[in-house]
């Protein structure tokens, strides 16, 4: 490992997984760091500055992808652009999310494991996480262990993670039906989500998932709104929506968040614009599950 100072802050570079949780020991109060696009806003606004920083862009592990068995496994260090590039068909919701991500400097260099890290309630990789009942993988030199999405977050910016623990990878279940994710921002790029909401059906096990951004304290799912749709789509016959099931979607989505009021928009809004982005993505999904027929 090089151990390099760095005006005053020391710049760990393990080149391996077990050298990175040593270092979490050694030097506890050290920050990792993947793509560094949320941590170097943190230095350079001056809200952080950690004794050490622990580069994990020479970690060869955390960039590992693979599909076993139907779950994908998504290193830590996968770039934004990779998963666009190389799973747009097995996981498109997870791809459609990391479209929208920043530029293409930030998905070139944002990871979802920095995503996680952050445990930010509008990361844009969580929703579609959620939607697919995606693990999240952690280790340390304690061992390692599996955290269920639905347990990793904990709070706003607050995660299950421990203080002694890295995340290594995402495991998620290659979709099985149609997948989306839509956002609203107050512009097309470089934007926080106002909200955002992930939809995935299930048709094996004719259940449905879905994932809220950005509109309560931590990113959720909206359990009751998945129940009912589940009930309700005809996934034998693929006939069209009955009338009323849209909107009722909708509302059970938008009952799901407890948003707040800030700059970006308020909880009212918020409410409103989930509603209609549950709507649309149920209308674009189901369409493609009946485009499917016999595909
Ligand atoms: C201009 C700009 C636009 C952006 N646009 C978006 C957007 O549209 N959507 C969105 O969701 N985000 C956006 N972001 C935020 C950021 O790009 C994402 O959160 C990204 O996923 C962070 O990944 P990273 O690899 O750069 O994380 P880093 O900055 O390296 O790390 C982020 C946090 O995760 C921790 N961490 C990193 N890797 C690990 C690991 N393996 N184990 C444990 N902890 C770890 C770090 O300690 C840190 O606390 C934007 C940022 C910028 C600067």
């Amino acid at each position: 490992m090089t151990l390099s100072p760095l005006s005053g802050m020391d710049f760990m570079a393990p080149s391996s997984l077990a050298e990175a949780l040593a270092a979490m020991v050694a030097q506890p109060d050290a920050l990792p760091m993947a793509g560094g696009t949320d941590v170097m806003v943190e230095l350079n606004f001056d809200r952080r500055r950690p004794p050490a920083l622990l580069d994990l862009t020479s970690v060869p592990e955390l960039t590992e992808l693979s599909t076993v068995d139907g779950m994908v496994r998504l290193g830590a260090g996968v770039s934004y652009t990779r998963i666009i590039s190389s799973l747009g068909t097995v996981l498109p919701g997870l791809a459609m999310a990391s479209r929208t991500v920043g530029s293409p400097q930030i998905r070139n260099r944002g990871t979802v494991g920095g995503n996680l890290g952050s445990a930010s309630p509008a990361g844009d990789a969580h929703p579609p996480l959620l939607a697919s009942d995606a693990v999240v993988e952690v280790a340390s030199v304690r061992g390692s262990r599996d955290i269920p999405i639905g347990s990793f977050f904990l709070g706003v910016k607050r995660s299950a993670l421990e203080p002694d623990e890295l995340i290594t990878a995402v495991r998620v279940p290659q979709a099985t039906g149609p997948q989306q994710f839509a956002k609203v921002g107050t512009r097309n790029a470089m934007v926080i989500a106002v909200c955002s909401f992930a939809l995935a059906l299930h048709p094996h096990r004719r259940t449905v998932g879905t994932g809220i951004g950005s509109a309560a304290p931590t990113p959720r799912r909206a359990p009751d709104a998945e129940a009912f749709l589940a009930g309700e789509l005809d996934w034998a016959g693929r006939t069209p929506l009955a009338g009323g099931v849209a909107t009722r979607f909708g509302e059970l989505v938008a009952a799901a968040a407890s948003p707040i009021d800030d700059v970006r928009g308020s909880a009212a809004y918020r409410r409103h614009a989930l509603a209609v982005l549950a709507r649309r993505t149920l209308s674009w999904a189901w369409h493609d599950y009946r485009q499917q027929r016999g595909a």
